[in-house]
């Protein structure tokens, strides 16, 4: 198995290394060697915090673009990443390398499926798979345009600023916490854009945001059409709403602590009226957002299709379970997070039929803390059974019994993959129940030592079966 590949890594990786032993002459050394070693340099430079090492190679960087990819860091991310930054060349450069094409993509998301350059597969435009698609100062927009000018012949081509700097993009998640150092990093950040005058766009594609309130001059500077997904927590509905009509084409929207005064206020619709907007939205999630009894209006306004929906803390009712059960987005979520809610206070139909609708593509479930009782649960327990994609079960906090437990590991078994099952922690093991205080954490052991000899029974034990972890 690839016998041949690995020893010439080692290799290369151990090349790296030993330049990046003395920094000053690697960095000298960077107009020498050959273009096929700069990806296992950055990685160890990267790796090896070598900050400006890199910013000498992101100057000269022999290819379209460059990504962060996999490699992560905890010491010093920041400093590493405004060294990558620093190292962009936004002014014409004086004397560019002798390679031909130098870096215009600098891509310093975390992203464990993306490799370090796709210009050795691409090599006409879009070289790289991470180009911007929807802003009007992307490479993609800016070149379109150019083009246009020169085949209609508008414009006078002799006065065209032959030397003017290339359009360039920097890809960067954002989270705006108010830490002070987040704040210096975007503040780096927008000085680079303002230093490149319009030929550095910005493109950030994953936004959180604590407070809106207090980012409000960070978010006008930014071109929201980029992002594909955006985490809000702590504003009020009318702050959400006004970032929604700028959010176009978000595919994942998580909100969390949103409060407003009432469902039928002009607050809510106008919020319905831009959920009802986001026509690429596959994921959504609310958290403690109160939704009782009014699930109906957001469906509604939510596309038909979608992967994920997480309405964990929004009061959800039974009735609201009944209407989820009878829509249309049911039979297609694969990600299904109803968590903290008291859906079973009443009936448990509801949720059976809503069990039964999306058993065919079901992938994940949570409902922890859902007051499920062992009598809820053998009711659910066919319905459950039929969800033959499931591949993660989450049930913890609920006062569910030992032989409550053992009946659903055993109707769990003939369902081949399923891989992880987070389990409430049976009474018993309570003095007083969900009290972490009074738990017998020798009773828990000999519970898991229990649900580990009935896996390996059932020759199941590639499934995790877990208590909430800590
Ligand atoms: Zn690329
Ligand atoms: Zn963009």
């Amino acid at each position: 198995m690839k016998m041949d590949q690995k020893p010439t890594a080692t290799l290369l990786e151990l090349a790296a290394k030993s330049l990046l032993s003395n920094e000053p002459a690697a960095i000298h050394a960077l107009n020498e060697i050959p273009r096929d070693l700069f990806v296992t340099l950055f990685n160890a430079a990267f790796l090896g915090g070598h900050k400006q090492m890199l910013k000498a190679m992101v100057r000269v960087w022999p290819f379209c673009c460059l990504h962060v990819g996999s490699l992560n860091t905890q010491e010093s991310y920041y400093e590493i990443l405004e060294a990558m930054i620093d190292g962009l060349q936004i002014l014409p450069a004086q004397n560019s390398s002798s390679w031909g094409p130098k870096l215009r993509i600098l891509d310093l998301r975390h992203d464990p499926d993306c490799g370090t350059t796709c210009s050795q597969i691409r090599t006409t435009f879009p070289f790289c798979f991470q180009s911007c698609i929807y802003s009007q100062r992307s490479i993609l927009k800016i070149e379109e345009a150019q083009h246009n000018v020169r085949c209609l012949g508008t414009g006078n081509s002799e006065s065209e600023p032959q030397s003017a700097q290339e359009p360039m993009e920097l890809l960067v998640d954002i989270s705006l916490t108010g830490t002070w150092r987040t704040e210096q990093f975007l503040s780096f950040l927008l000085s680079k854009v303002e230093q490149s005058s319009g030929s550095l766009h910005l493109c950030c594609r994953d936004l959180q945001i604590e407070k809106i309130s207090a980012h409000k001059s960070i978010l006008q500077f930014l071109d929201l059409g980029c992002i594909e997904h955006l985490d809000i927590d702590q504003a009020y509905l009318s702050e959400v709403t006004t970032l929604l009509a700028r959010v176009i084409n978000v595919s994942g929207l998580s909100l969390s602590n949103i409060p407003f005064k009432s469902y039928k206020g002009r607050n809510f619709r106008s919020f319905l009226i831009w959920l009802g907007q986001l026509d690429n939205l596959q994921e959504f999630s609310l958290s403690f957002f109160s939704l009782k009894d009014q699930l109906h209006r957001l469906l509604r306004v939510l596309p038909s299709q979608m992967d994920m929906l997480s309405l964990s803390y929004c009061d959800l009712s039974s009735r609201d379970v009944t209407v989820l059960s009878q829509s249309c987005q049911a039979t297609y979520l694969r990600a299904l997070n109803l968590s903290s809610n008291q859906i079973f206070s009443e009936a448990d139909e509801p949720f059976q039929t809503l069990l039964e609708k999306v058993s065919g593509t079901l992938e994940h479930l949570e409902i922890t803390n859902c007051m499920i009782t062992d009598s809820t649960l053998s009711n659910v327990l066919p319905a459950l059974s039929l969800c033959s994609n499931l591949r993660i079960l989450s049930f913890a906090f609920n006062p569910i019994t030992m032989p409550a437990l053992k009946s659903l590991l055993q109707h769990l078994t003939h369902l081949m993959k399923l891989k992880y099952v987070i389990y409430p922690i049976p009474v018993h093991c309570y003095e007083e129940w969900n009290f972490r205080d009074t738990l017998d954490q020798q009773k828990l052991a000999k519970v898991q030592a229990q649900l580990n000899a009935m896996l390996q029974e059932v020759k199941r034990d590639d499934v995790n079966w877990t208590t909430f972890p800590e």
